[in-house]
């Protein structure tokens, strides 16, 4: 199953509760456009590297398309599809005024330089800038992509519609970027992993992790879960992982991965492959990387007994049901690593409004929004006794319907 029909599925399973028509269906989860333009740059070496870009809008009944871009090798027109469904259901999850999108790149970014990533965008930019805008559609990092891309980003966007820092969220902060943006994701992680523990009489205290990837997301989770007082007994990033039973120091992990750009060698923790982490016993195992990581084989094979999510479309349908027979609490992607959304919303306001908000009232508010929806997603799960996923694409949908019908065809 490829990954927007992966989505499909996890909507379909919503849409039977919710008893949707056929053509509401359709309405729903057919992207309301898909643009793929061809970037040509010259490379360091004098040379032309071709690549192909992505932007799929699926739906703005709620609002403007917000959604990340992408730079890796697997993206392609199906996975920004699926990519940009999600983000559909993620802003109505926490009733953002958003729809939804995502696009990218297909190159690998470790491979280019900086002036090469930077062409890249720019040509990106220059092939889509009528697409996207403060009221339009406004992108945002992800796997790949960071604050200097969305500067970037917001520069070319300038040259061709005027000074709109609202064009696009993630900038770094001292270029109208939001406190806060940054560890968003990972910061609203670690407050959903603490509900989804407290619904199970447990505390981030005395709890172990495992972490799949450690970029953006998955390190920042990781420092919040170990300042409330988790145990981090594995992380892993593309190269390799490391394990330590003890607990990792999370600290001297960060200072050797700023040096070596990798997990491999770090002495605090001993090494393991990417599969070994996954299925290493561990109370809470947190993918924050690829998408399609769980599989049915794999799914069998996990010891945690608690999934959060942080990565997109992490697990396959057939995993899911292995899942859900065996008991493991999954909490999906839609709200595990809606934190990133919420403050970008919130850098969008501020934008909009040209002014600061403090760090401390970010992450109040971010805390509220996530809180909240995780209280209506379980409460409404336990009633209808369906799945988290389930009850979270139920709220959304309802919430995406209602938008098309108060608006009108
Ligand atoms: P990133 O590029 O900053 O980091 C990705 C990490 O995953 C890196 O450490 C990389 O080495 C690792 N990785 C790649 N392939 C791997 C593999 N096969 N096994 C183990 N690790 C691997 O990306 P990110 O922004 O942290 O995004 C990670 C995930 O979170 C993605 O699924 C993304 O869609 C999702 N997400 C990101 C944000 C955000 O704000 N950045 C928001 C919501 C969701």
């Amino acid at each position: 199953m490829q990954a927007f029909e992966a989505t499909n599925h996890y909507f379909d399973q919503a849409a039977r509760c919710l008893d949707l028509s056929d053509n509401v269906r359709t309405l729903l989860i057919t992207p309301d456009r898909e643009v793929r333009v061809e970037v040509v740059i010259e490379l360091d070496s004098g040379d032309i590297g071709n690549f192909i870009g992505y932007r799929v809008q699926h739906d703005n009944a709620r609002g403007p398309y917000k959604g990340g871009l992408r730079y890796h090798p697997q993206v392609d027109d199906d996975e920004a599809r699926s990519l940009a469904s999600l983000m559909t259901w993620k802003t109505a999850i926490v009733d953002l005024p958003y729809g939804g999108a995502k696009g990218g790149i297909n190159c690998n970014p470790n491979k280019l330089s900086r002036p090469e990533l930077e062409r890249l965008t720019r040509k990106f930019i220059e092939k889509i800038h009528d697409m996207i805008g403060p009221y339009k559609d406004i992108p945002a990092p992800d796997m790949g992509t960071d604050a200097q891309v969305m500067a970037w980003i917001m520069n070319e966007y300038s040259k061709y519609e005027g000074f709109h820092p609202a064009c696009v969220t993630g900038k770094p902060v001292e270029f109208h970027g939001s406190a806060g943006r940054e560890a968003a994701t990972g910061y609203g992680v670690a407050i959903i992993t603490r509900e989804v523990l407290a619904r199970l009489n447990r505390t981030i205290a005395g709890t172990t992790f495992a972490i799949q990837g450690y970029g953006n997301v998955g390190s920042y989770t990781a420092r919040c879960l170990s300042h409330l007082g988790g145990k981090i007994i594995g992380v892993s990033d593309a190269y390799g992982a490391a394990i330590n039973r003890e607990g990792l120091d999370i600290a001297e992990l960060d200072k050797h991965v700023a040096k070596s750009h990798k997990i491999v060698g770090f002495q605090g923790g001993d090494a393991v492959t990417n599969d070994q982490l996954l299925t290493m016993p561990v109370d809470v195992l947190i993918p924050a990387a690829l998408g399609g990581v769980f599989d049915c084989e794999m799914a069998k094979a996990v010891s945690a007994q608690v999934i959060v999510e942080a990565a997109n479309g992490p697990t396959r349908p057939e995993a899911d049901e292995v899942f859900n027979s065996r008991g493991i609490v999954v909490v999906p992607d839609v709200l595990a690593n809606a934190g990133g959304v919420i403050v970008s919303y919130f850098e969008w306001v501020q934008n909009l409004q040209h002014f600061r908000w403090p760090l401390e009232q970010i992450q109040r508010e971010e805390e509220l929004r996530l809180v909240d929806a995780f209280r209506k997603m379980y409460e409404l799960a336990e009633r209808k006794g369906v799945t988290l996923r389930t009850a979270a694409f139920m709220k959304a949908i309802s919430r995406v319907g209602r938008a098309h019908i108060l608006g009108g065809m």
